[in-house]
């Protein structure tokens, strides 16, 4: 049995004729930038995320990048930033003139370690930015009080871990000004890009939505030199579809999360995702760690079973980052976890069957 590493067939079927009504709604409205679904959709995500205010953007990419900007962070500033994270949190620090600074993650769940972030303060430092990688909150508590002890702003990357909880609070509500994307890959994804600025501040949220829109309230009005980075309304009109399926969606990533978690039991040479005390996983990825991840992945391709890296090359080792001069080794943690790390397939929709493929086709690689 075949078995992708993603399909988006179960989930956008159904779909199928919602979404076509959705685009007939927009066609037919003539209005085609910042109207009703976009409203609608920023009011039912802010909902869904218990946060007050909820701005849709292009991408989550600009999502951090307006966070960071309507907190002042600029040039001279430090942001403390998980070493092993996707470049986009990196990036959005890089494109507001401030440092990225790295901090190691545990390597059981991947996710920044608080006991290693008071060490990489400094004088400079202004923000956090916890990354709920793979679908993992964060240990926010912590990280929070952290924050609050040194003075510094949080801002939440949610980009993996839309609806993940951490001691009762959700990701995306805990940190001053947060960012997801809408990526089609994404727990919640859009048709294309998309992306959304989530807080419980008025007055940071007013601040996002003028910067997002050309630095303009009043049309043709700028008070600030801002971005075009709007969300669309024919994004927006599928997010508002798909939204109500989304705790769905996470009930059955668990699901085959719990289904991996006992039929790779015995693997030898197979660490399996763990989950800190406190938190919960909405496995955007399953991610395991062997030495032999190379040579695991051709096998598995070979059995067409579908796997990807989530990340092979960690930030300070891309050469988008020379510059930076942190040379092989500054952040082991990291670097292990690259070499290690492997992405077996997981999307809502998946059966027991797909995953005993999987565990299957795992079992002959450790036999062979
Ligand atoms: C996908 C992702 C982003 C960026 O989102 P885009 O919509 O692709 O710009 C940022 N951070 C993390 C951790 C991501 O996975």
């Amino acid at each position: 049995m075949n078995v992708p590493f993603l399909s988006f067939e179960p989930q956008h079927a159904p779909l199928r004729g919602a979404i076509a009504d959705a685009f007939a709604r927009v066609y037919d409205s003539y209005w085609y930038i910042l109207g009703e679904e976009v409203k609608q959709f920023e009011q039912e995500y802010a909902a869904f995320n218990h946060v007050a205010h909820t701005v849709g953007v292009a991408n989550g990419l600009d999502a951090l990048v307006l966070a960071l900007r309507v907190l002042g962070v600029g040039p001279g500033d430090e942001v403390i930033v998980p070493s092993n994270t996707y470049i986009a949190t990196w990036l959005a620090v890089t494109q507001v003139g401030a440092t990225p600074v790295g901090v190691e993650p545990e390597l059981a769940t991947s996710n920044l370690d608080p006991a290693l972030i008071a060490a990489a303060i400094t004088p400079r430092t202004r923000a956090i930015m916890p990354v709920h990688l793979y679908g993992q909150a964060c240990r926010m508590t912590e990280i929070m009080d952290i924050a609050a002890e040194y003075n510094l702003y949080v801002v939440e990357d949610n980009a993996q871990s839309q609806g993940a909880v951490f001691d009762g609070g959700i990701t995306g509500s805990f940190g001053h000004v947060n960012g997801t994307s809408f990526y089609p890959g994404k727990n919640l994804g859009a048709l294309g890009d998309a992306g959304a600025v989530t807080t419980n501040n008025d007055d940071l949220a007013q601040k996002v939505r003028i910067l997002h829109n050309y630095g303009s309230q009043k049309k043709y009005y700028n008070e600030v030199v801002g971005y075009n980075s709007r969300l669309d309304e024919l994004q927006a009109a599928v997010l508002r579809v798909k939204l109500p399926e989304l705790a769905e969606w996470s009930r059955q990533r668990q699901q085959v999360a719990a289904w991996y978690n006992q039929y790779l039991v015995d693997i030898a040479d197979l660490r399996l995702p763990a989950v800190a005390a406190g938190a919960t996983h909405v496995y955007h990825l399953y991610v395991v760690h062997t030495p032999h991840r190379d040579a695991l992945q051709q096998h598995l391709t070979e059995q067409g079973i579908g796997t990807l890296i989530h990340y092979p090359i960690p930030p300070h080792q891309q050469q988008a980052y020379q510059d930076l001069q942190l040379p092989v080794g500054h952040f082991p943690i990291a670097e292990e976890l690259a070499t290690t790390c492997l992405s077996l397939p997981m999307w809502p929709g998946m059966n027991e069957e797909h995953v005993a493929a999987v565990a299957a086709a795992m079992q002959s690689f450790s036999l062979r």
